[in-house]
């Protein structure tokens, strides 16, 4: 114990040594390969409020905080920052490669796409998406509000979907593990949005996928309306089945007949969270706001200068999705897909009996 403890101490000065040159090889990489590409897939996303027929944002609408670039940036500028590296260049270059083939498929829907879903082709869409993990589904037709500024969306019609981020990680954070898991489920999403549109085009429908990282609406209150969840105190959606511990993506299709759930339905989550205010309470930096600040359509419900950086040094932190009650407790086993009112009630009860 003594001798591990003085090995330890001995090895102090070098360790001390090695973290500082971590920290200068990220920060001259991020510099180098990731923000010039980052800030390529920005203008990638930009380019989509210029495609034939788009419907584009409001005055009111929200401007996008590029998370990965407003992080990159704030990791290149503030050097007295220590930052906490927890993923490899490839998982960073799988997310771009895929924001990109988000746009630049679009090019490939069909020329006059049908509007309408046989069954039997919602079963498959459900087959397909259970395959890659998604674990919630949802509908609802795009207002223009949720529309970032600058973006550009082709149909009215959205499929929103909801991919769960592993429990036993997320109770490690904030942990180079969890961090891990997070960049992999935003990864593992991205690559099931483009599949799903894909998959749409093959069938004669339009689809435009809308990554998770960085997308083309505000996902949350957008998932909202899709009956999926709530908006919560920290911001982020909680779902009934596994509270915030999700990631969102969007595809809006041609297909016309889906069915929409009751968007008011979990209004429910609002008085569980005015009861609760853990997330507020345990954040280490007291960043989320006791109440939001609403300035117009914004709501702003953390304070990034606080957040940030403490997210950058902690591995993206994640504090406030682990301490929230409904985010404990249950799981959805071997991905079965909740499907929001599209479903039979047989597979609805299906699904509640897999919830642990
Ligand atoms: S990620 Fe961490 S620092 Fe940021 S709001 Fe959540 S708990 Fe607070
Ligand atoms: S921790 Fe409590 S207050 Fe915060 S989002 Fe979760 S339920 Fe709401």
């Amino acid at each position: 114990m003594r001798d591990a403890a003085l090995t330890r101490l001995r090895n102090f000065p070098s360790r001390m040594a090695n973290v500082r040159l971590r920290d200068r090889l990220f920060r001259v990489m991020l510099a180098r390969v990731g923000m010039p590409r980052m800030r390529r897939a920005v203008e990638l996303d930009l380019s989509t409020s210029r495609l034939p027929g788009a419907i584009t944002s409001l005055e009111s609408s929200p401007s996008r905080f590029d998370i990965p670039l407003g992080m990159a940036e704030m990791a290149s500028s503030r050097t007295d920052l220590t930052i906490s590296i927890a993923f490899g260049l490839h998982r960073l270059m799988s997310l771009l490669r895929n924001k990109r083939i988000a746009v630049e498929s679009i090019a490939t829907n069909p020329e006059s796409p049908v509007t309408e879903m046989s069954e039997e082709l919602k079963q498959r869409t459900l087959g397909l998406l259970r395959s890659f993990g998604v674990t919630i589904v949802g509908h609802t037709r795009l207002p223009r509000r949720p529309i970032f500024r600058g973006m550009g969306v082709l149909c009215t019609n959205a499929i929103v979907l909801a991919m769960e981020m592993d429990r036993g990680r997320i109770e490690m954070a904030p942990s180079a593990e969890t961090a891990r898991m997070i960049l992999e489920t935003y990864d593992r999403l991205g690559i099931a949005a483009n599949r799903l549109a894909e998959f749409l085009r093959s069938n004669g429908l339009a689809g435009q996928a809308s990554h998770p990282l960085g997308g083309l609406v505000l996902y949350p209150p957008f998932a909202q309306l899709a009956g999926l969840g709530w908006v919560g105190r920290h911001g982020l959606l909680i779902t009934p089945e596994l509270g915030p511990r999700v990631r969102l993506a969007t595809v809006f299709t041609s297909a016309e007949d889906l069915r929409f759930a009751d968007d008011g339905r979990h209004r429910w989550i609002q008085e569980y969270c005015e009861r609760c205010g853990r997330c507020i309470r345990d954040c280490p930096v007291e960043a989320i706001l006791e109440e939001p600040v609403v300035s117009g359509d914004r709501v702003t419900h953390i304070d990034r200068n606080r957040c940030f950086p403490y997210f950058l040094e902690n591995y993206g932190c994640t504090i406030c999705v682990k301490v929230c009650p409904s985010a404990a407790g249950r799981t959805l086993r071997s991905s079965p897909v909740l499907w929001v009112d599209w479903l039979s009630s047989e597979w609805s009860l299906s699904i509640a009996a897999s919830i642990v």
